[in-house]
């Protein structure tokens, strides 16, 4: 008999989480490293077009790979904030013979990882960040400023057994760049589509500021202060317990960040703001399978018709 979770979600113990992972995915032989099922990928995929339904007709599409360049990120502060979550891609850069040298101790038992060096790339740790150089170099950000449709896969290195948190998970989002009152009204805007979505969805879920996980005990400090300025607000939905829900999308102003790295300039001169809307694609999928079940053709009839399944 197939795994059916119960439609109150706050009821969901880890015995049933674990036939839940055991239905929608295949281990791959890492926690938080799964291969999806065809039910699993055709729910993101009707999410992505509902997702899409919604976007700002101005929107320029960009889809990025899983990789970004090391340089790009180093220079948007990114070690300063997570340097725990941050994957390197590594390779054998060495001559034929280096290289032989370490297949050779692979062979033999050994270890061949200590002759890998660094790349000049790093696994992404979210879709936007190469928006911004893009962005930059085109000059001055025009008047109506610039909204981005952006997806990626992306990586944070923390291991983890729950079925809500992924080491490597889809993240679409979408990017405002421009004055602050339109990034701003670009947020808001956003905050009420999301909730319209979480609607259609049929989901329980909780709007609420929130704070990035820092790194560190500086971290803390900037977590008080993204709090008291109001930069990130979560939608929440309860996947694994009421107590503890698991932020499905996030809204983000990054004030004049990325305004300044990139050296980004509105046509009066001052510095471009930004913000972006994220959709973790792969939790608002295992959300959607908590609350609903596992059998998408017993889910309640308007959330198969906003999908359509
Ligand atoms: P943020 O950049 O706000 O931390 O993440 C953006 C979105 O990505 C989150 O709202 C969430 O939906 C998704 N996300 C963040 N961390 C994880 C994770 O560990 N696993 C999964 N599946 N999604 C995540
Ligand atoms: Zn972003």
């Amino acid at each position: 008999m197939p795994f059916q979770p119960p439609r109150h979600p706050a009821t969901i113990n880890t015995v049933e989480i674990d036939g839940m992972a055991r239905t929608l995915f295949r281990p791959m032989g890492a926690d938080g490293v799964y291969a999806r099922t065809a039910a699993y990928e055709t729910v993101i995929e009707k999410l992505a077009q509902l997702i899409s339904s919604y976007r700002d007709p101005e929107a320029e599409i960009l889809r990025f790979p899983p990789v970004m360049s090391r340089h790009q990120l180093e220079k948007s502060g990114y070690l300063k904030s997570f340097p725990n979550l941050l994957g390197c891609v590594c390779a054998l850069h060495g001559s034929e013979a280096e290289i032989n040298g370490a297949v050779a101790r692979h062979d033999a038992g050994g270890d061949w990882t200590t002759s890998l060096t660094p790349a000049d790339l790093v696994l992404s740790p979210a879709a936007c960040y190469p928006v911004y150089p893009i962005a930059a170099e085109r000059g001055p950000v025009p008047e109506a400023g610039y909204v981005f449709d952006i997806a990626a896969d992306v990586f944070r290195h923390e291991p983890s057994k729950e079925i809500d948190r992924f080491q490597s998970f889809r993240m679409r989002e979408y990017v405002c760049i421009g004055s602050p009152d339109q990034v701003a009204s670009f947020r808001n805007r956003w905050m009420e589509r999301a909730t319209t979505i979480a609607d259609l969805l049929e989901v329980p879920y909780q709007m609420e500021q929130a704070s990035d996980p820092f790194f560190g005990r500086m971290g803390q400090m900037k977590a008080v202060a993204q709090l008291q300025a109001a930069l990130k607000f979560e939608l929440l939905i309860p996947v694994r317990s009421n107590e503890k829900q698991t932020a499905c999308m996030s809204f983000n102003y990054h004030k004049e960040h990325f305004g300044t790295v990139w050296d980004m300039k509105l046509a009066s001169g001052e510095l471009a703001h930004s913000g972006c809307v994220a959709f973790g694609m792969d939790r608002l999928a295992v959300a959607l399978f908590a609350v609903h079940g596992l059998d998408t053709a017993k889910w309640p009839d308007g959330v198969r018709n906003a999908l359509s399944l």
